[in-house]
């Protein structure tokens, strides 16, 4: 390592001292997101979408560089509560698609609580384990 790509590296860490530092969750999707719409943009071509990528960008970077540590911290909590409850339906679906062969899926005629029970057991009774309603079905 050269004298001056230290010097460098040191100025660098000086600079990112007492900042956030860190492309966290919402900051990464925020780039993802980004990446994703200049790919669409290559077939599109439109300003709107230009525009909305450089605003991605700059608010990703500027959460990077943020010195209100705490803000930032609180904001990427938000935004994964927020994301966890999106993409929910989606893990579920997709995880009935992946474990089938090996599971059946019931929701629950009460309180419509999502239920797996393995499969091949022929009629059983299913208790809900969020409202103890029982019903029987057949596996
Ligand atoms: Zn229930």
């Amino acid at each position: 390592m050269g004298k001056s790509q230290q010097k460098w590296q040191l100025k660098l860490m000086q600079f990112m001292r007492g900042r956030y530092g860190r492309f966290d969750i919402l900051s990464k999707h925020l780039l993802y997101a980004a990446f994703a719409l200049i790919i669409v943009n290559l077939f599109v071509r439109s300003s709107i979408i230009s525009t909305v990528v450089l605003i991605g960008m700059v608010i990703a970077y500027y959460r990077l560089l943020s010195k209100k540590i705490y803000v930032r911290s609180n904001e990427n909590q938000k935004y994964l509560a927020w994301w966890t409850r999106v993409k929910k339906p989606f893990v579920l679906r997709f995880n009935q698609f992946k474990y089938r062969k090996d599971y059946r899926y019931f929701s629950c005629s009460n309180c419509k609580q999502h239920i797996r029970v393995p499969r091949n057991r022929g009629k059983i009774m299913i208790t809900c384990p969020s409202c103890h309603s029982k019903f029987e079905k057949k596996t």
